[in-house]
């Protein structure tokens, strides 16, 4: 099942990254199953962290959005809530914006 994770620090948004794992629990085994992908890649920039599972129905993320950390200049980038993600978010601290 692939997750969409957005993660949050204390002054703003540092970017999200979709995640697949095996198990289809959807509540928490499966958030902390998404996290711990995301540590062991190394695209989990810290912070407070919303997890959304893709919703049934929904396509798989495009190949080169998948397992890396996204930043807000990324087309069909997801909000936490799932609506697009379009421009940048008001407060920024995403990779584009630190400048590496
Ligand atoms: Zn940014």
């Amino acid at each position: 099942m692939w997750w969409y994770l957005s993660f949050v620090g204390e002054k703003g948004w540092r970017g999200g990254c979709y995640v697949y794992v095996e198990t289809t629990d959807l509540g928490r085994e499966g958030v902390f199953a998404a996290t711990m992908k995301a540590h062991m890649l190394k695209i989990n920039p810290g912070g407070t962290v919303a997890a959304v599972p893709k919703p049934p129905g929904a396509p798989d993320p495009e190949p080169h959005m998948q397992h890396r950390l996204l930043n807000h200049k990324d087309e069909g980038l997801n909000r936490a809530d799932g609506t697009p993600l379009v421009g940048k978010p008001e407060h920024c601290e995403c990779t584009a914006c630190r400048g590496n």
